[in-house]
């Protein structure tokens, strides 16, 4: 009897520690985002891989914008449909995964990012062909926009004609018929771009003109009068 009440104070207490171990482990930017509904990705689909870009220094800037923010966050019903393209992609091809380099940006993140910019010393009245004026915002900053690619059963990414965040008509999926013929780009990168393009539209997000890798679930004033800017 002693032996049982000790053991259930002791559990009890290692719950309540490893409870307070998790929330306290999730940096305040994750934390805004969980407060507000949002959903991690990896929790709806752990199938779906995550490397979030500006989380590392493997981006246009070459600089760790993000810090702490390394999980990806969307409005759970992106996340539902997220794992749908997933599970069609895997279906089609046995072994695949979509890689997801970027998703929800609370709007401190976008700031963050526009003004990481200067270090490229981007003139200001050029800086939105890179990134979303953060006074407007990105519909990313709603938590309604992914980018991300498809990796073969070898964890490699797919090869879709240039990297993420590479600007510039190479990356615009409404040229490829025109690099295609330029020889700029080859029959397999495009299959495998459209290959993303099918599992993603059929799920209902929209493609980008000019990113290959960026996917729209709602239009932004949709998604701004439905939820509101992540601040
Ligand atoms: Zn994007």
């Amino acid at each position: 009897m002693l032996k049982t009440a000790l053991y259930l104070l002791l559990t009890g207490f290692a719950t309540s520690q490893a409870i307070a171990q998790s929330s306290k482990s999730l940096p305040a930017i994750e934390q805004k985002m969980v407060n507000r509904g949002l959903v991690d990705i990896q929790k709806v689909d752990p199938e779906i891989l995550v490397e979030l870009k500006y989380s590392t220094t493997d981006n246009f800037i070459g600089r760790d914008v993000y810090g702490e923010l390394t999980r990806a966050y969307l409005q759970p019903e992106m996340a539902k449909r997220l794992a749908k393209a997933n599970a069609l992609l895997r279906k089609e091809r046995p072994g695949y995964h979509l890689l997801v380099y970027d998703a929800a940006r609370p709007n401190s993140a976008q700031y963050d990012l526009w003004n990481a910019l200067d270090h490229l010393k981007i003139p200001a009245r050029s800086k939105t062909q890179y990134v979303a004026d953060p006074k407007i915002g990105s519909n990313h900053n709603f938590g309604c926009a992914i980018d991300l690619t498809v990796v073969d059963e070898n964890g490699k990414p797919l090869d879709m004609g240039t990297k993420f965040d590479f600007f510039g008509p190479l990356a615009y999926p409404r040229s490829e018929q025109e690099m295609l013929k330029k020889g700029k780009l080859t029959a397999r990168q495009i299959e495998n771009r459209q290959l993303l393009r099918k599992v993603m539209t059929q799920v209902g997000f929209k493609v980008n003109t000019t990113e290959w890798w960026h996917f729209d679930g709602m239009s932004k004033a949709q998604a701004r009068a439905k939820y509101g800017m992540i601040p």
